[in-house]
């Protein structure tokens, strides 16, 4: 059975082809009955847009917009929104199908969207920025909605972008509907949590592994490339259970200290300097910013962007546990190496599963109209992301395979069962 990708990409080394020739090992596995199989391997639906936006000069320029539904099985689809000049159809498909992948390993009941905009927004003024953002908003309305597809930040979009989509779809329904988008504002619905979410989540995967693999979190080193919101409350959460961080990376280099580095004044420092560690001193800067990857420590943390672990470093990483906090940190071909090391990989969809799971969070408590407080919050999505986990490594041990084939064997798994119950035409 062949797979048919449903987002062709030409460049190879591109991270969401990667995602999809796991996905083809996992279906393999699961001996993927044919025709449900390409159910799931099509998307849903796919809109594309024309936006015409009257700019700031008086001029009116055309953007795209697109947004596709890879699948609302599960139920209604959840994915980011994101403004960029790569944005294209093919991609935008890719990542939805991501998304389903994703919010099934942790078994929340969204189907898999993304979205997008292809624009400058680091060109354009808060008021254009509004203007295509409310006019993406109308052109979706069909699209859009708490029951239907529930769109969130992602490159390019915040809460400030969430708050105008919300407010634009609000108007059109004639009264406030605060759960058709996720990532707001704390006063607009936003849910207590959600900025350290991810972080939070990387911690409990961690942890989760390291008790597998018998490393004792009071003894292990750690490393951690990307410190933005990932990278450096994962960091802190770490720190804070008894792990030593013995290594932090940013745009600006890579530091290391053996006897470990204060995670809070660290994240301190960057605050108060423009958001980035260059000139930190609590540790040593490295001479190569790569070369935290390939430290002799217990636990790699890649928290910042994808495919850094490639055929050209993997032989050299020596670290037992890798845990994904970024997306499609590793290449495709560079399993094979870490699966032969004997090296465990969290892997993306599982590891920085705690955003989606903590915006799902915000879904529901918008739904009540009532606020959970933060602690119920993380003890929640702790529990979330340790059952998922412990999902994912039981399933790696029934069928003998690594965690990132099992964390996609339990997400096809569960899409297929539902699809089955739920029939077709
Ligand atoms: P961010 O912009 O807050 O931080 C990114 C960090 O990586 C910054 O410290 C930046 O300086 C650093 N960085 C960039 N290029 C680097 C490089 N080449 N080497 C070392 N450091 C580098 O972004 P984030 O929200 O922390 O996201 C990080 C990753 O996690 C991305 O892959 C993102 O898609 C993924 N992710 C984020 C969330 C979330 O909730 N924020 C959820 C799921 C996945």
């Amino acid at each position: 059975m062949g797979y048919i990708e449903p987002a062709p990409i030409k460049d190879k080394s591109n991270p969401f082809e990667s995602m999809m020739s796991r996905f083809n090992i996992a279906a393999e596995v699961l001996g993927l009955d044919e025709q449900v199989y390409n159910v799931l391997k099509s998307p849903s639906k796919q809109v594309s847009v024309s936006l015409p936006i009257t700019m700031d000069d008086g001029s009116i320029q055309v953007f795209e917009g697109h947004r596709v539904i890879h699948s609302n099985i599960l139920g209604p689809s959840k994915g980011g929104v994101r403004y960029a000049m790569d944005v294209h159809l093919d991609e935008v498909k890719a990542l939805a199908a991501w998304m389903t992948w994703k919010c099934a390993v942790v078994d929340i009941p969204y189907g898999g969207a993304k979205g997008g905009i292809k624009c400058n927004p680091r060109q354009m003024s808060a008021g254009e920025i509004e203007r295509l953002t409310r006019a993406y908003t109308q052109a979706m309305s069909g699209v859009f909605g708490p029951d239907r597809d529930i769109p969130a930040p992602d490159m390019g979009t915040g809460p400030r972008e969430m708050a105008w989509l919300m407010d634009e779809y609000s108007r059109s329904m004639g009264t406030t509907v605060n759960a058709v988008v996720t990532g707001k504002p704390l006063v607009l619905g936003g849910s207590l949590g959600r900025v350290e979410a991810t972080g939070r989540g990387v911690m409990v995967s961690a942890l989760a592994a390291m008790e597998k693999l018998k490393i004792n979190p009071y003894h292990a080193s750690i490393a951690v490339q990307g410190f933005g919101n990932v990278g450096s409350f994962a960091a802190l959460l770490l720190e804070e259970r008894g792990c030593t961080v013995v290594s932090i990376s940013d745009i600006s280099g890579a530091y290391y200290n053996e006897k470990g580095i204060d995670i809070k004044k660290a994240i301190e420092y960057r605050d108060n300097n423009n958001g980035t560690l260059e000139g930190y001193t609590g540790a040593t800067l490295m001479d190569k910013p790569e070369e935290l990857l390939t430290l002799e420590v217990d636990v790699l943390v890649p928290a910042a962007v994808e495919d850094v672990i490639h055929l050209g470093n993997v032989d050299q990483i020596k670290a037992k546990l890798i845990v994904e906090g970024a997306n499609g940190p590793t290449s495709a071909e560079a399993d094979k190496v870490i699966n032969e090391k004997g090296i465990m990989a969290v892997p993306d969809i599982l590891a920085n599963a705690g955003g989606v799971t903590v915006s799902y969070f915000e879904w529901v408590q918008n739904r009540l109209g009532y606020k959970w407080t933060r602690e119920r919050v993380n003890r929640r999505s702790d529990r979330i992301m340790k059952d998922a986990f412990d999902k994912v490594y039981n399933a790696s041990q029934k069928y003998d395979i690594p965690m990132r084939i099992a964390a996609y064997v339990v997400a096809i798994e569960k899409v297929a069962e539902t699809y089955k119950f739920r029939g077709g035409f």
